[in-house]
């Protein structure tokens, strides 16, 4: 199995196929990993490798070394697109999460006025209203949705909430009237001899329904990248994503594709 996590709270700049020259921001634990999902493709590995020892940095030690990292980039004239929240898990599972966003924006606006704020999240603590009002601030508020099946959901992203519904994850997204941007991740494989596939033309017309429903700015639909920690899964080709991104933008959605 492979397992690649990030071990500091302040990673990067790294290249991001997405968003760009990107500082990570890791609000989990240095060595181990926290998430209210366990997808077969997390390239921080499944959760059962447990939470590690070093526990979730508090928000005082995020914006010290947030804010060291930006005095040292802007003294460099290091060039830089985005500061991003994602690492070893969920980052809206932090307790202070909406706070560590707050001083985010502050400390942005002071050393990195132009930089963007994105948060990569799972779109499973939206239920709270701190983290949805965080997430209003952030200028790309990032949330996954790879298909709009629960069945599906439960094969390929695995939510430990039994009470996760892809209609009320719908709902909730409604509610940021269109200051949200939807992750898709297609894929296809199978994992302990079920077949997987949130690529076919019924997974699609589900998915083009929650996001004219949703009104997102913008989708990004995209594959996988490096290896997952279930390795019967495939890479879907560019063409592919390119056709379904077709499909989905004769909707009048806006989508990006990164393959
Ligand atoms: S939601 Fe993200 S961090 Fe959590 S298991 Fe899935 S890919 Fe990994």
């Amino acid at each position: 199995m492979q397992t690649v996590l990030f071990h500091s709270t302040i990673f990067g700049p790294i290249h991001s196929r997405r968003l760009g020259s990107s500082l990570g921001v890791n609000l989990m634990p240095d060595d181990g990993k926290v998430c209210t999902f366990d997808c077969l493709y997390c390239e921080a590995g499944y959760n059962a490798q447990g939470a590690g020892t070093t526990g979730l940095p508090t928000r005082r030690q995020v914006a010290d070394a947030l804010e060291s990292k930006l005095k040292q980039l802007h003294a460099e004239g290091a060039p830089l697109d985005v500061i991003t929240f994602s690492g070893n898990g969920e980052p809206t599972l932090h307790p202070d999460f909406a706070w560590i966003i707050s001083d985010t924006v502050a400390l942005r606006d002071r050393y990195f006025p132009q930089v963007k704020i994105s948060v990569l999240s799972n779109a499973t603590m939206l239920h709270k209203s701190d983290v949805v009002e965080a997430l209003r601030l952030v200028d790309n508020n990032i949330q996954k949705l790879d298909s709009a099946k629960d069945d599906t959901i439960r094969l390929i992203d695995r939510p430990n909430q039994t009470s996760y519904s892809a209609r009320r994850v719908i709902d909730q997204l409604k509610r940021f009237d269109g200051h949200v941007i939807i992750q898709t991740m297609m894929l296809r494989g199978s994992h302990d001899g079920v077949a997987i596939d949130n690529t076919t033309a019924e997974e699609v017309a589900a998915l083009i329904a929650a996001y004219e429903e949703v009104k997102p700015q913008e989708v990004m639909i995209y594959s996988i990248d490096r290896k997952t920690p279930e390795e019967k899964l495939e890479k879907v080709s560019k063409d592919e994503l390119e056709r379904i991104a077709d499909d989905i933008r004769r909707h009048g959605i806006k989508v990006q594709v990164s393959a």
